[in-house]
């Protein structure tokens, strides 16, 4: 996305004649929308799509930063819900049935994995887990009754990317949904739609939010989509946000492009680093050249952010344990997206050394100057 549109979209679009003169939207806490007639009270319930109901449905303040999110992401519609997983549910529940087929890449988001593994199976849908670096491994695990082929590209802890143009296409050959988790790069490095992928999921609490104090998720996609999704999952399950909620992150907002921009720039300098270190085996970013995907980074993305692994050469989990301990400014703590900076090695979950992921350090580059952040990954470098 280029950043004439990103500012006109961030810091301008849908915020003319705000009341009283007011910069930021109001917060519109109401549950309920009152109705002067009975002929426009029964017109709202019978389109709450395109109503003021009830706040479980639309509410003014979620749907203006709907509009942003929508026109960031280059699609027609968006609607926000509770949590990146409410998000990531409702796209996936709102396109099977039982004995349904999905194929999804496999090192997805974890819980995403386990709602396809656990939830799912309970209604006899089934999937086949993909690598996703090639095309024709996707095309092969097709079935008649496939329903969704679902994306995360990149990963976001092995950072293995997925061909967008040519995965949209096969899909829509054979009638398949495709659905993408575009959390890593946001819309300020890649639009999925551009490709031709029909929704594009979020976790909000990451970047949009931008300062690990919020939970909420958004899907994107066409109206018709976005519509079926609104009435068949986001009505029923009621993964709902707050007006409040919509407020913060319309905040957050503000500054995606230049956080990105910046956790882009520090993303770099402090991966350069670590790919010269004689402790660190590989440092998995897509926009390293050092990359196995490079070239296909370079296609679909503008930048990164601020999201990284790094192998370590050493197995021993005492010598990870060392160097997690040893850094001061990289906080412990799951989850990314915000201002500071964090460190989670892949251990912490899979203490199994026969994994050929066991070695993995995930890092998250904050907004911090780099040569401080430089400066803490080298002194606790030195301790293994
Ligand atoms: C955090 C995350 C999610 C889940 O989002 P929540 O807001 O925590 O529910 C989904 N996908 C990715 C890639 C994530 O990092």
């Amino acid at each position: 996305m280029d950043r004439k549109n990103a500012s006109k979209i961030l810091h301008h679009l849908d915020e003319e004649n705000l009341p009283f003169g007011a910069v930021t939207p109001p917060i519109f806490q109401t549950s309920i929308f009152t109705f002067k007639d009975f002929d426009s009270f029964s017109e709202a319930i019978s389109n709450e799509v395109n109503s003021y109901l009830y706040t479980r449905g639309n509410n003014p303040t979620v749907n203006i930063l709907e509009k942003k999110l929508a026109a960031l992401e280059h699609g027609e519609k968006a609607k926000l819900l509770g949590s990146g997983v409410a998000a990531i549910s409702s796209s996936i529940l709102a396109f099977v049935k039982s004995h349904d087929h999905i194929v999804c890449v496999k090192d997805c988001y974890s819980w995403t994995k386990t709602l396809l593994e656990k939830y799912l199976r309970r209604f006899e849908i089934d999937h086949t887990f993909v690598e996703g670096t090639d095309v024709e491994e996707i095309k092969a695990a097709i079935r008649p009754n496939t329903k969704i082929i679902y994306l995360e590209s990149p990963t976001t802890f092995t950072f293995k990317l997925q061909n967008l143009r040519e995965i949209a296409r096969l899909a829509k050959e054979k009638g398949i949904k495709t659905i993408i988790d575009n959390t890593w790069s946001t819309p300020i490095f890649q639009n999925p739609i551009d490709f031709g992928i029909d929704l594009v999921v979020h976790s909000a609490s990451k970047y949009f939010g931008g300062h690990s104090d919020l939970v909420a998720g958004v899907v994107i996609g066409s109206e018709e989509d976005v519509n079926l999704i609104f009435e068949t999952e986001f009505l029923n399950i009621g993964a709902v946000p707050d007006p409040f909620l919509a407020w913060l992150i319309l905040r957050g907002l503000r500054t995606l492009q230049v956080r990105m921009e910046r956790h882009y720039e520090n993303a770099m300098k402090v991966a350069s680093f670590l790919e010269n270190h004689e402790k660190v085996k590989r440092v998995i970013y897509p926009l390293l050249k050092s990359h196995p995907q490079y070239k296909l980074a370079a296609e679909q993305m503008s930048g990164g952010s601020g999201l990284f692994s790094i192998e370590l050469k050493t197995s021993d989990i005492e010598k990870i344990k060392i160097f997690t301990n040893s850094l001061r400014l990289f906080k412990k703590a799951v989850s990314w997206g915000g201002y500071e900076s964090l460190v989670f090695p892949y251990a912490v979950v899979h203490p199994d050394s026969s994994d050929p992921n066991f070695s993995l350090v995930r890092l998250h580059i904050g907004l911090e100057s780099s040569e401080l952040l430089i400066e803490d990954l080298s002194q606790a470098l030195s301790k293994i």
